[in-house]
């Protein structure tokens, strides 16, 4: 599988040297360490509590008759989020899955005992309404991210969930990593305004622009932003995570997850130790090979950085951990060969 060669990685993050994006300096600090080294020198900002998140969550208590809808993917982080929503914080959600046909059936089975041990509502929403998109990028070898895109199209799709259901508060398992300034309440898991993801956002952007003729996705948004924008036009939501507010460690919410939900960590999944849908694999592979690295390597470097993760365990999570016989398994299922130039033979 070709991924590009091997590049320097920043000594104190996981990122490597990606011009213009990302830079290492003579110390081996890349730009984006500098840049938070200089905030944190000009007071940072409050981190988040509890207690903020009480007070939100106050609001919108039985209010309705699900006063939130909480986006399942079967990971660990939105599994722990479903739990926290309705054992700690006393909500009445309507989970809500969709499958765009390539979510694992780990992380399918994951949702359902989950919901059966909570006594919680189920939407499981099952379509083939993107993989057109998904083969149109593979097919054209596009720069642009595939978790990217998805996830404008599910956020639209759960915008549009909360609102048939008229639920106020949209509640996603997103981590801090996965957010760069978790205040951002209607931010997404790829806040793509960030600095090192400025060659994706434009690839991404030119891959949309290139659709517009197409009358399937003429309407497709463009980004996260304009998801939420035409989302307000309909129905308010706000959306946010329960551990912008929380200071447990993974390890600590699995251990809980596993023996009250019976959780099961996928068998195959990149990252180590996440959970994610297979064209995932295709997604990262393509990140790499060309922008040198992923979403993941983003949202780890920030965990490091925050002190949520060791830099060697990041490191060892984003190993590659699939082949080339991997990704022309999940090519098989968009009903396309992968070229041997583009996978390096
Ligand atoms: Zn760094």
């Amino acid at each position: 599988m070709d991924i590009g060669p091997e590049r320097p990685v920043c000594v104190r993050c996981v990122l490597p040297h990606s011009p213009p994006d990302i830079t290492l300096d003579a110390d081996g600090v890349c730009s984006v360490c500098r840049r938070e080294e200089a905030r944190r020198a000009r007071g940072g900002e409050a981190p988040l509590l509890e207690t903020d998140f009480l007070r939100l969550l106050q609001k919108y208590r039985g209010k309705t008759p699900h006063d939130c809808l909480v986006m399942c993917s079967g990971g660990k982080d939105s599994t722990a989020a479903l739990y926290y929503m309705k054992r700690r914080y006393r909500m009445n959600p309507l989970a809500f899955m969709f499958d765009h046909g390539f979510e694992q059936k780990d992380a399918i089975d994951n949702v359902r005992r989950a919901v059966e041990a909570l006594g919680v509502d189920l939407l499981f929403y099952r379509t083939d309404a993107v993989r057109g998109l998904f083969r149109r990028m593979v097919e054209t070898g596009t720069k642009a991210v595939i978790c990217h895109l998805c996830s404008i199209w599910y956020l639209t799709l759960t915008f549009e969930m909360a609102a048939r259901f008229d639920i106020p508060l949209i509640i996603a398992g997103w981590t801090q990593g996965q957010s760069s300034r978790p205040g951002m309440m209607t931010k997404c898991a790829c806040n793509v305004d960030a600095p090192e993801y400025q060659s994706m956002t434009v690839a991404t952007r030119e891959f949309l622009a290139g659709l517009r003729d197409d009358p399937l996705y003429r309407d497709f948004p463009t980004t996260v932003e304009e998801v939420v924008a035409r989302a307000r036009k309909r129905h308010h939501a706000v959306v946010m995570s329960p551990h912008w507010f929380l200071e447990q460690a993974a390890e600590d919410y699995v251990a809980i997850i596993q023996r009250e939900l019976g959780w099961r960590p996928p068998a195959e999944s990149y990252p180590a130790g996440s959970t994610n849908c297979d064209m995932n694999f295709l997604s990262v592979w393509n990140s790499m090979r060309w922008h040198g690295y992923t979403h993941y390597h983003v949202e780890m470097a920030r965990m490091v950085r925050q002190g949520l993760m060791s830099r060697e365990e990041a490191l060892r999570r984003l190993r590659i951990n699939f082949g080339d016989e991997k990704l022309q398994q999940v090519a098989d299922r968009l009903g396309i060969r992968l070229r041997e130039a583009d996978r390096g033979g």
